[in-house]
């Protein structure tokens, strides 16, 4: 996505406001304009990842993964919005795994789906039976039922002959993960934006990886997506997960701002200042006598001052 073509998209969006406002309806317009610039942040923020990633390329089979919550909703909405506008041409192919979970409302999404016009597949894998009857009463399910849910999409993406699978998780996904894998697995590690599947022969990417939960959950508003509630299967939401969300929201509130460093934080790692010997030839290092201005500040005070933004990043306090 250049910027050639995302500037025309914003002017194509400018007439679609002007053309929307003047009805009379201040309320209406206000909520029209606000509609509008949601949307436009959404593509701008999904066609950047895609870009600072290199995530879908000319030709490319993108396995759109659906499960009926709001930001996978979303990812497909906006990716179709990119695709008409792109300068490389790629395809998109909507899957939805119906897991066979008690009350899941089969109809939806092949109702939505059709609407929308989008080639899809529905995959029939009862995995809800399986989990039940591995895993005692009581004990979390969620590690087999992903592990076996994995599986069956990376299966289903070689039948399509998809080579990339899109997966919906956003920026406040990939902070969670990293503070739980720092409190509880002592890792400093999130979860990328692409990486290669563990069968080795698919790209997983994740283009909302620069959006904020709270603007997938207004688009999903704005857009009624017919939502299918994610707790079907019963299990409990992760404990830990929920407090990490909570002291995020928390810091939201009371420190604008903190959020949005610690995920540019992510995307400025300086090794040498870390601990990790494999990541940096701390046994090996040496003097070599040349004097380097931006290099040893032992002996200074760390300066606390909001970090500049790097290239390849977005100024998320912009958003
Ligand atoms: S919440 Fe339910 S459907 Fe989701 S991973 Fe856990 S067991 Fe599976």
């Amino acid at each position: 996505m250049n910027e050639v073509t995302m500037a025309r998209a914003d002017a194509l969006d400018e007439v679609a406001v002007a053309a929307s406002a003047g009805s009379g309806d201040k309320q209406g317009d206000k909520r029209a304009y606000e509609n509008n610039k949601l949307h436009k942040r959404l593509c701008r923020l999904v066609g950047q990842a895609i870009g600072d990633f290199n995530m879908i390329e000319d030709g490319d089979k993108v396995m759109v993964c659906l499960s009926g919550g709001k930001d996978s909703y979303a990812l497909l909405d906006i990716l179709m919005t990119l695709r008409e506008r792109a300068p490389i041409g790629f395809e998109l192919v909507a899957v939805n795994l119906d897991q066979k979970q008690p009350n899941f409302p089969p109809e939806v999404l092949p109702a939505y789906l059709d609407k929308l016009g989008v080639p899809y597949h529905i995959e029939n894998q009862d995995t809800y039976s399986i989990v039940k009857r591995l895993i005692p009463e009581g004990k979390t399910t969620c590690s087999l039922c992903s592990r076996l849910r994995r599986g069956i999409l990376y299966r289903v993406a070689d039948e399509l002959g998809c080579n990339k699978i899109a997966l919906g998780h956003h920026r406040d996904d990939i902070l969670e993960t990293f503070f739980l894998n720092m409190f509880f697995g002592a890792k400093i590690k999130g979860m990328p934006a692409k990486l290669v599947s563990d069968d080795g022969k698919h790209m997983v990417i994740r283009p909302l990886a620069y959006v904020k939960e709270a603007d997938t959950e207004r688009y999903a508003e704005v857009k009624g997506f017919p939502i299918i509630p994610c707790d079907l299967c019963g299990s409990q939401e992760n404990l830990q997960r929920k407090q990490i969300k909570a002291l995020m929201r928390d810091w939201e509130k009371k420190h604008p701002g903190r959020v949005e460093n610690i995920f540019s934080a992510l995307s400025t790692v300086v090794p040498s200042h870390l601990m990790d010997r494999d990541l940096f030839g701390f046994t090996g290092l040496t003097t070599d006598g040349i004097a380097n201005p931006d290099g040893d500040i032992a002996f200074d005070e760390e300066p606390c001052s909001t970090p500049s933004t790097p290239s390849g990043t977005i100024p998320l306090q912009a958003v």
